[in-house]
């Protein structure tokens, strides 16, 4: 099986360097910048050139045998040509950037996925759907128009500050002093803002992601909210979520406001005194009236590059928040490793749990304690205990979805930590409690992920798993889309669908998750004798609370607290009289 390839972007963000990581981020070879950057010059010549030969102009003015008429004419037609040339230098410019940033975007968001499905199903538990799908949505496009706004400046202000500073260290060098007092000015702005401008960044962003996770649990909830008449509170709780986003945002847009007054209030002083320090030097000899004027265009282009730079601080702040947020998920330490353990070609199906204990926290009690368990390839051993007794946290450990902290679990007499997980879980089918379909067709959902499967085959399945007949009652067959989450099914097709996906997949070993609880009598039945000719010959877990669902089992487990109290055949146990024949007691009261 192909193995995913290595995650483009892990360990490549150091988060502390922002430059660096940015470099990481784009990801272009350095004479690619090389490039961006002439073209930029060759778009933007316009605007060295034009108050050069402004300065002409005027000395032309002051002393008219300092140029010719010819040259005059000729200096004003090539700043016309300067300046149409700007209509297609700027497009090639745009064109470029423009493919450089969206790869990065696109290299982004595949990144993301990839890191995902490499996840533990910990970091996965942990989480809130809402909020991983605004880091892939929302601050991957805050990063890209971070950059393109970078793209946009950086080489604006390199340009103005070496054209400016190298005319006038050749011409007019005590003007470079004037230079040198009012650079820290600016930078001391920046500085003075930075940390508020990040930390309110940061907690609307924050703001931002748990309004993410708590709408699309809102979301969820609906129908719950609606059947207990308290949509009201509903609302009030998601209100509470979008005030709070307001109040911060409201937070950031003042400091924003209050960095670009400063700032701007801090360039147009430093304009008026650079008028001062012309005129000055202009009286007393040092340039001509013609250089007071190039001046003047030479410091509001520099002041103008810094004044765009500080106006997309804000935009750059933000871009780097995201970055963070998105380093959670591309930085997350927290993986499954498959890379480099042994493949796996062939499962039997036989599995050993051997001493196995597992917690989720250390602060937290043991899920599961000491648990021993053979199952011989194609054996039904049914689980059973109380909710919070273990049961999925085994199933877990079994599928290598968790580690266990002592013990261990051998699929086929291999350790699960030394094999391929992803290889071996090919031949396994898991059918949950609540099936889980997604807005495609009933063929894409049956299928999903398999591709090149025989119609014969599926027919077959079809059939065997009690899906046939109510899909042929339907015109479009299994073409019918069957909504978000499968919402036009019933629980029964539901069901038989997932039991449909399950054998398609011919597995050899099956999870069953109390897959008929929530059945009426009639679907039931049909579930179960879908389920009946699913599990034959199959190494088959299931997880169930009634008999009735257990009948074929060969072993029956019963878990008590993380330990099992009780192993052995239905009848067995009931002649026991312990914690099986309380269940059941339970479960028929
Ligand atoms: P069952 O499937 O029998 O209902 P579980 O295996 O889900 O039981 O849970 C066993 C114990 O582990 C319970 O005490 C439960 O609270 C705890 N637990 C389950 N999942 C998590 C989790 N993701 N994080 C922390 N504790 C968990």
């Amino acid at each position: 099986m192909e193995q995913p390839k290595n995650n483009l972007l892990e360990d490549r963000l150091i988060l502390d360097r922002p430059i660096q990581t940015l470099y990481h981020l784009i990801d272009i070879r350095w004479w690619r910048y090389l490039w961006i950057l002439l073209c930029f010059f060759v778009k933007h010549s316009p605007s060295f050139a034009v108050p050069y030969l402004v300065k002409v102009a005027i000395d032309s003015l002051a002393e008219p045998d300092s140029i010719s008429q010819t040259e005059l004419v000729v200096t004003f037609m090539v700043l016309v040509v300067l300046i149409l040339q700007n209509i297609p230098s700027h497009l090639f410019y745009i064109r470029m950037i423009s493919k450089e940033l969206r790869n990065m975007e696109l290299r982004l968001r595949e990144a993301l996925s990839q890191r995902l499905h490499q996840l533990s199903m910990n970091v996965h538990n942990d989480r809130e759907t809402g909020r991983i799908h605004a880091k892939v949505m929302r601050d991957v496009e805050q990063v890209h128009q971070m950059c393109h706004f970078l793209f946009e400046s950086v080489p604006n202000g390199i340009f103005a500050f070496s054209v400016t500073v190298v005319y006038t260290a050749f011409s007019c060098p005590p003007m470079l002093l004037f230079y040198l007092i009012m650079a820290p000015v600016c930078v001391g702005i920046r500085r003075a803002f930075k940390r508020s401008i990040r930390t309110r960044n940061e907690e609307y962003r924050a703001r931002i992601e748990d309004m993410g996770g708590n709408l699309s649990n809102m979301i969820q909830m609906i129908p719950v909210a609606r059947a207990h008449g308290v949509e009201d509170r509903a609302i009030q709780d998601m209100n509470h979520h979008y005030r709070e986003v307001h109040a911060r945002g409201r937070h950031l847009d003042g400091i924003n406001a209050l960095f670009s007054a400063s700032s701007w209030v801090v360039m147009n002083l430093s304009f008026v005194l650079g008028i001062v320090v012309s005129f000055t030097l202009c009286r007393m000899g040092y340039i001509t009236i013609g250089e007071v004027v190039l001046f003047q265009s030479l410091f509001q282009l520099i002041m103008g590059s810094l004044q765009t730079f500080l106006s997309i601080y804000p935009h750059v702040s933000r871009g780097f928040a995201s970055v963070h947020s998105l380093a959670e998920i591309l930085e997350c330490p927290d993986l499954e490793v498959n890379e480099g353990k042994r493949g796996v070609d062939e499962v039997e199906g036989r599995i050993q749990i051997q001493n196995l204990s597992f917690r989720y926290r250390d602060d937290q009690p043991l899920a599961l304690d000491g648990v021993n368990l053979l199952v011989e390839p194609g054996e039904c051993v049914a689980i059973v205990g109380p909710s919070g007794s273990g049961k999925s946290t085994m199933m877990n450990l079994v599928m290598g979805f968790q580690r266990s902290n002592a013990g261990r679990v051998l699929l086929d007499d291999r350790d699960v930590n030394d094999i391929d997980m992803r290889q071996w879980r090919r031949y396994l089918s898991v059918v949950p409690q609540q099936p889980l379909l997604y807005s495609g067709t009933l063929r894409e959902n049956i299928l999903y992920g398999l591709e090149d499967v025989n119609e014969d085959d599926l027919e077959e399945v079809l059939e065997a798993a009690n899906v046939k007949e109510f899909v042929d009652r339907w015109p479009a067959g299994l073409e019918t889309r069957v909504g978000e989450g499968g919402a036009q099914l019933s629980g029964g097709q539901r069901q038989r669908i997932s039991i449909a996906r399950a054998l398609i997949r011919d597995p050899r070993v099956i999870i069953l998750d109390e897959a008929t609880s929530a059945l009426d009598v009639v679907s039931e039945k049909s579930v179960q004798e879908a389920l009946d000719r699913l599990i034959i010959g199959r190494t088959t877990f299931i997880i169930a609370h009634r008999l009735s669902t257990i009948r074929n089992a060969h072993q029956i487990v019963v878990l008590d607290e993380g330990r099992i109290a009780e192993e052995g055949k239905a009848t067995d146990l009931m002649a026991l009289r312990g914690h099986f024949y309380k269940l059941q007691q339970l479960n028929q009261a």
